[in-house]
């Protein structure tokens, strides 16, 4: 039977490559989006309604966690001044890798990942790591910047003329 995998989805943008890496790997895909850390409000909204447009477009469903700045600011603001990479991202990655991790067991999905890793920004063994000290068995460790896969998300939003933000999603790094 084939294995199910929850992708945590962190912008519309970056979830179509990894969406067809997935389903390329023989994977039935569903989509969770689950980020707090993204402000202002209206940022978040765009990137939610970016990410149910790949969904849809790519044929899978999609669920949204709950919108909680206030739980990503008391865990992250000790941190705020980090440069990006830094501590502050690390605890942003663990947070909403969690979460997800929650959701993928309350559904007993068999993997979790997430598309943070298609970034040229992020370190992806970084992003692996935190995942893996979360469920070893469960976390999918791919690296979705692989075989051009940003620059393929990038043609395709250019031809669904879908939003692209210009920041990582917190205000700390405007
Ligand atoms: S720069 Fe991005 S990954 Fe780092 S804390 Fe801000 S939103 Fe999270």
């Amino acid at each position: 039977m084939m294995k199910k995998v929850l992708l945590h989805i962190c912008c519309g943008v970056c979830a179509y490559s990894a969406i067809k890496a997935l389903k390329d790997k023989g994977f039935y895909v569903e989509g969770f989006f689950y980020n707090p850390n993204i402000e202002p409000l209206d940022e978040y909204i765009k990137r939610k309604d970016t990410a149910a447009e790949v969904c849809q477009i790519s044929k899978v469903s999609i669920s949204e966690g709950s919108y909680s700045p206030q739980q990503w600011h008391d865990i992250i603001d000790g941190y705020k001044d980090d440069i990006e990479g830094g501590r502050r991202c690390d605890l942003c990655y663990e947070m909403r890798l969690r979460e997800t991790l929650r959701v993928c067991q309350e559904k007993k999905i068999d993997f979790f990942t997430t598309t943070l890793t298609i970034s040229p920004y992020k370190n992806s063994n970084k992003i692996h790591q935190i995942g893996k000290k979360l469920s070893d068995s469960r976390f999918l460790a791919v690296d979705f910047k692989k075989n051009d896969g940003f620059k393929e998300t990038m043609r395709f939003a250019k031809k669904h003329n879908l939003y692209r933000q210009n920041y990582c999603g917190c205000l700390y790094n405007r």
